[in-house]
């Protein structure tokens, strides 16, 4: 089924969440097609530069991945993203056979001058199911402090308005760091006048040049988790956190404490789904990791079929299975609707298996254990 021109304005994705056996499939593809980018953003993942690097995958290699992808079932999304993917030339051949093949397929492109109002219109006219935007300040001066780009600010404003305007739903992407942690409630009314469709609030994994940014504190981010919470009642878009999966576990905790059906009933959608497990990222030269900000290399699309790598690889594996956690992950009673962000863990203690330190959480049996001693 072709998506050409075939979702309505801010559709729901057309196949839902519990369709997805994640042991047999992710539900998210993250292809990362290059790392070259005009921005210099302070917490690059990619630690993107301005050129192309040269064992980017060639076009008839992006098409193979596609015929591979295309095996799980049902289909996964995919999300070109980079760098920056408009700087790569076979983009819009493979988002074209994406949409032909019946992906659904979302764009993360950089806020640059290479990002027009004629390059949004043809985003829609070839089937982009959402545009993904990265806004990190509420004010021209936030946010381009922390792209190092003059400009980039309204750029991406100007972007959203374009995309709103063509019918394409927009995602809008903002960092929490140190110094944009008491700005992101700015961040989420600006969005409420912009009218987007989704809001993912990404937690600073200190990897690549996150490294030299200043993550929040485990307690600054419970309280920011509960701010988000209580905003999501009246926020008129879906809200999602990447990297700080506890948000579940507040917004059960909250949703269940006053006994708001609505609410846990949206919540349980996107139970489970976390990095390896639900999630799958394909590096710029073919690498397969279980995600984008948990560098951990399982193989290679030029050399292994990404099917098997997902399913059987021994890391994969150990990710969708929470009860291999180590520490109060391990025996959380949330651990498998949270988990806790396996690339938090990783960066900040070399195993992803470990427990996720951003959480301040005390699981009732290490409580219990506790008490009695
Ligand atoms: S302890 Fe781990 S599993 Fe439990 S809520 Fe915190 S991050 Fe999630």
């Amino acid at each position: 089924m072709s998506q050409r021109n075939g979702n309505g304005f801010g559709a729901p994705p057309p196949i839902p969440a519990k369709k997805y056996n994640f042991k047999r499939g992710p539900m998210l593809v993250y292809w990362e097609v290059t790392i070259a980018c005009d921005l210099a953003c302070q917490h690059c993942r990619a630690s993107a530069q301005p050129w192309r690097h040269p064992q980017e995958l060639t076009r008839e290699e992006g098409y193979r991945l596609l015929d591979q992808l295309a095996e799980f079932e049902p289909k996964p999304h995919i999300v070109f993203t980079g760098g920056d993917p408009l700087k790569h030339p076979d983009l819009f051949p493979w988002i074209r056979r994406a949409v032909d093949m019946g992906f659904l397929v979302a764009v993360t492109p950089a806020g640059t001058p290479l990002l027009t109002q004629e390059v949004i219109r043809r985003f829609k006219d070839e089937g982009v199911w959402m545009l993904s935007l990265s806004l990190d300040g509420s004010t021209p001066e936030r946010h381009d402090a922390v792209r190092l780009v003059p400009g980039s600010f309204k750029r991406t404003v100007n972007a959203i308005r374009w995309a709103l305007d063509a019918g394409l739903p927009v995602q809008v992407n903002s960092l929490v760091a140190a110094m944009t942690y008491d700005d992101i409630p700015n961040i989420g009314r600006l969005l409420v006048d912009l009218g987007v469709q989704r809001w993912s609030v990404f937690f600073l994994v200190p990897v690549g040049r996150g490294k030299i940014l200043g993550a929040v504190t485990p307690e600054q981010t419970e309280r920011l988790l509960e701010w988000l919470y209580e905003f999501s009642k009246t926020a008129p878009f879906a809200i999602k956190t990447t990297e700080a999966h506890h948000y579940r576990r507040v917004a059960l905790q909250k949703a269940t404490a006053e006994g708001n059906q609505r609410k846990l009933q949206s919540l349980r959608r996107g139970f489970g789904i976390r990095d390896g497990s639900g999630i799958l990222f394909i590096s710029h030269i073919g690498e397969i990791t279980p995600a984008g900000f948990l560098p951990i290399v399982t193989g290679n699309v030029r050399t292994d079929h990404v099917v098997r790598v997902y399913r059987e690889h021994p890391l994969f594996v150990a990710l969708r299975d929470p009860d291999q956690y180590k520490g109060k992950c391990g025996v959380c009673e949330y651990r498998h609707v949270c988990g806790g962000s396996r690339a938090q863990a990783y960066a900040y203690t070399g195993d992803p298996l470990e427990s996720d330190p951003t959480c301040v959480y005390v699981p009732t049996k290490l409580a219990e254990e506790a008490r009695s001693r």
